[in-house]
């Protein structure tokens, strides 16, 4: 299997919540690497430009305020299938929806406050490590 790529963020909620360490314990137990990771937060501009995909979305306003509300992490992850295992790993947007073990069954507040982001392409998963981090904070 190809050893590849994904990008994450813990959201402003989880963060607030004190579940970073719990969360990044799940990843790391589940055989993912870190190739890059930082603290810090969005301003609304970059979170409207990181989820401009949404833009016609209805809850696009919402999502930008939301993920700006505070500090969150956002890291480059390595592993084996990447995108589809990491994808596997968080659940489904909806946790009430979100399979036993998964990271959003766990941490998830609702299907908008869903505690963690995952790429879902790997062509994704590098357009949005590139938005957070330079060649050069990658390892
Ligand atoms: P994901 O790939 O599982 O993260 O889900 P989507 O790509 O469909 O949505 C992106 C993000 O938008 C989700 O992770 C949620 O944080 C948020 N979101 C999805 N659906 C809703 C909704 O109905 N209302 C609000 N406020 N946010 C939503």
């Amino acid at each position: 299997m190809a050893t590849n790529r994904t990008f994450t963020m813990i959201k402003p909620e989880a963060v607030a919540a004190g579940s970073m360490g719990k969360i990044l314990d799940m990843i790391m137990d589940n055989g993912f690497r870190v190739v890059a990771m930082k603290y810090t937060r969005l301003s609304r501009q970059e979170a409207g430009t990181f989820y401009a995909v949404h833009k016609e979305r209805p809850f696009y306003g919402e999502l930008v305020e939301y993920m700006a509300s505070g500090p969150i992490v956002a890291a480059i992850l390595e592993g084996d299938n990447a995108v589809q295992r990491f994808r596997d790993l968080i659940g489904a947007t909806d946790p009430t929806q979100a399979a036993e073990g998964t990271i959003r069954k766990r941490f998830a507040e609702s299907k908008a406050k869903n505690a963690v982001h995952g790429s879902d392409s790997d062509e994704n998963a590098a357009i949005e490590g590139a938005f957070f981090f330079s060649g050069r904070e990658q390892f």
